[in-house]
């Protein structure tokens, strides 16, 4: 048999976004490779997990890819420090609310304990979490988000109990609140400040920055506050100056543009003679998500070294320049240390498609005029006269529903004339793809043509950001990937909302309206993996349909390329789901059994009936809510 597997790598483009991390095996199935000599084929974990009763969807996390973008980034920065001779250290810091999963945030700090890589929070919540982990003595925890006294409390109560915490003062209350919180002889946090910078971000997120952003200080607000501290003696304790302008930075230029004006502000202070030792540059580092190397929202014109590279330099270039002291610097990046290390794992349940086959389907004389045309068209299409055919269809479908709407067509009438115009628009579009030159009335019959292969699974609740701000996930197949994808589909989710469905596909050089998918036959399996969705998606996920949270799998691959489960969650019960919403498990079967009961009373039903059907509900809450 032929195997297409290189063209099939072309068409979903893995070595373009992949990172290293994704490959195909010779027998077509998709591996996972988190590190150059382990690798695993994604199919034998998903067979594995459905012996044990682990269904779709399903979340695999490979936390060795975690661990391997920790130390990627490390090493980028150690990179820097060293290239360009930068007399200060790199401390980073992980902001938890991109992936607060605690198995996510231990693996980090695991992989991060010998570079004293830290952890940010934005809330208290976040903070009470974060200090019931294990943090290396000399990583940094840096407190950001809007501070009212009790999370300032608790930056006390975290110096006390020995951390190098850092409250980031996002407004002069705050500080208010920090100075009068201090207690003479008992440890203090160190202060920082957000800083509103002039320069903006580029992407979805740009709005975090810009001068008329909702966080940080302004200039005048910055010398306010060292005035307050120098009057209160505390000058000593203002140590860090931190912004951030906005998630998924996808062009450096606007990043270098920032970290000149950040570095700036931070020597201007440090020659006011107040002893800044960090300067934060917050997050923002991008992922490239569709393996364009572009500064489209799904991608990023640069690389992790180039970012590290400019963060150095540009903060020694303007140290030098001021004749400052250089910072250790700090980042909080999130998005580009989880994204890669987790996929969901979906099987196609159905498919929906306009054009069904024609099968069987006879025309006489005797049927009206707009039908026989139709079916003109669907016989006689040739590459000759398919885009004058095209025209013709589409003025006889007007046709139909207005002879159908006026009562002259039988419902049968109808059915066959819209099965011969889309079959007819079948021929079309492959003659039209043949062409030399694609016409662009064409692109929108190709989108109504494609066949919706509908999933189980939730968008809101599984990448709930291509719902919300159009991030494009990359999708393929996990096996058959030998064979031809020769199906033009687009994905519907099971929730019962027509924006559950993803129609937008990562292309190198597009977006693609449709995804390249092998036919689905309901006997057979057929499995999509849903990759990069580790970053931000867990947590902004929501409970739309009551849909859960999905199953998942964390799991290591050893150095013969077997692989351990290294834990494996269950997803939200059906009863759990229903209990977020204040149905309780006992008031769910007691009002389940009263209407019962009503049915008993009026003689509908027996006792016994009446238990078997309670006995079934019950056994239904504890089950998967999703379908099986
Ligand atoms: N720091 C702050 C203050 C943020 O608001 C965010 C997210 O927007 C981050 C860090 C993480 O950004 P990223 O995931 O782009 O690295």
């Amino acid at each position: 048999m032929k195997t297409h597997l290189a063209e099939n790598l072309k068409t979903y483009g893995i070595e373009n976004w992949g990172a290293g991390y994704f490959e195909v095996s010779d027998e077509g199935n998709l591996v996972v490779s988190p590190d150059n000599h382990r690798t695993v084929e994604v199919m034998r974990i998903v067979e594995d997990l459905n012996k044990r009763g682990v269904t779709c969807p399903v979340v695999l996390r490979f936390p060795q890819i975690l661990a391997a973008q920790v130390r990627k980034l490390n090493e980028c920065f150690r990179n820097s420090i060293s290239e360009f001779g930068y007399t200060k250290l790199y401390r980073g810091v992980y902001p938890i609310k991109v992936n607060q999963r605690k198995e996510v945030v231990e693996e980090i700090l695991r992989a991060g304990q010998r570079y004293g890589f830290g952890i940010e929070v934005g809330s208290k919540p976040e903070l009470m979490g974060a200090l019931s982990l294990e943090q290396s003595p000399e990583s940094l925890l840096i407190l950001n988000g809007l501070k009212d006294e009790s999370y300032v409390a608790y930056s006390y109560l975290a110096a006390q109990m020995g951390r190098n915490v850092v409250v980031v003062c996002e407004s002069l209350q705050e500080l208010f609140h920090v100075v009068r919180m201090r207690k003479k002889d008992e440890p203090m946090p160190l202060l920082g400040f957000r800083v509103r910078l002039n320069a903006r971000g580029s992407g979805k997120w740009q709005e975090s920055g810009g001068a008329t952003a909702k966080f940080g200080l302004s200039a005048t607000e910055l010398l306010e506050a060292i005035t307050i501290l120098t009057r209160d003696g505390l000058i000593g304790q203002m140590k860090l100056l931190h912004f951030h302008i906005g998630s998924q930075i996808t062009q450096i230029k606007r990043l270098k543009t920032a970290i000149k004006e950040a570095a700036r502000v931070y020597a201007k202070v440090r020659r006011m003679g107040v002893e800044i030792e960090y300067l934060n540059v917050g997050g923002g580092l991008g992922v490239d998500y569709d393996g364009s190397k572009t500064s489209s929202d799904s991608s990023m014109n640069y690389t992790m070294q180039e970012y590290t590279n400019d963060v150095v330099y540009t903060i020694k270039d303007v140290c030098e320049n001021e004749t400052v002291p250089e910072p250790t610097i700090i980042t909080e990046s999130g998005r580009a240390i989880t994204a890669y290390h987790q996929m969901v794992i979906t099987n196609v349940v159905r498919a929906i498609d306009v054009a069904r086959e024609v099968n069987g389907l006879k025309v006489t004389d005797d049927d009206p005029q707009v039908v026989n045309d139709l079916y003109h068209i669907w016989k006689n299409v040739n590459p000759k006269n398919y885009r004058e055919f095209f025209h013709d269809a589409n003025e006889l479908k007007d046709e139909l529903f207005t002879l159908f709407n006026l009562g002259y067509l039988t419902l049968e009438d109808r059915a066959r004339g819209e099965t011969l115009y889309w079959n007819g628009c079948k021929k079309i579009l492959k003659y039209a793809k043949s062409a030399r030159y694609f016409a662009e009335e064409f692109e929108e019959l190709q989108k109504l043509l494609a066949v919706k292969y509908v999933c189980n699974f939730s968008v809101f609740q599984s990448i709930p950001d291509f719902w919300a701000v159009g991030t494009l996930f990359p999708i393929m197949p996990i096996h058959r990937l030998n064979e031809l994808p020769t199906v033009n589909a687009t994905l519907a989710d099971i929730t019962c909302d027509s924006d559950g469905k993803v129609d937008q596909f990562v292309d190198l050089k597009d977006i693609k309206d449709f995804l390249e998918l092998h036919p689905y036959h309901p006997e057979q399996p057929y499995y999509l993996g849903i990759l990069m969705t580790g970053a931000y998606q867990d947590i902004i996920g929501d409970y739309h349909n009551l849909f859960g949270m999905a199953n998942e799998a964390l799991v290591i691959v050893d150095e013969n390329g077997k692989y351990h489960f290294q834990q494996v969650i269950g997803g939200d019960q059906t009863g759990e789901v229903l209990g977020y919403y204040r149905y309780p498990m006992k008031e769910l079967i007691e009002g389940f059994e009263k209407n019962l009961m009503i049915r008993v009373r009026q003689g509908d039903l027996d006792a016994a009936q009446a238990k078997k059907l309670t006995d079934r509900y019950k056994a239904d809450l504890a089950r998967y809510p999703y379908l099986t």
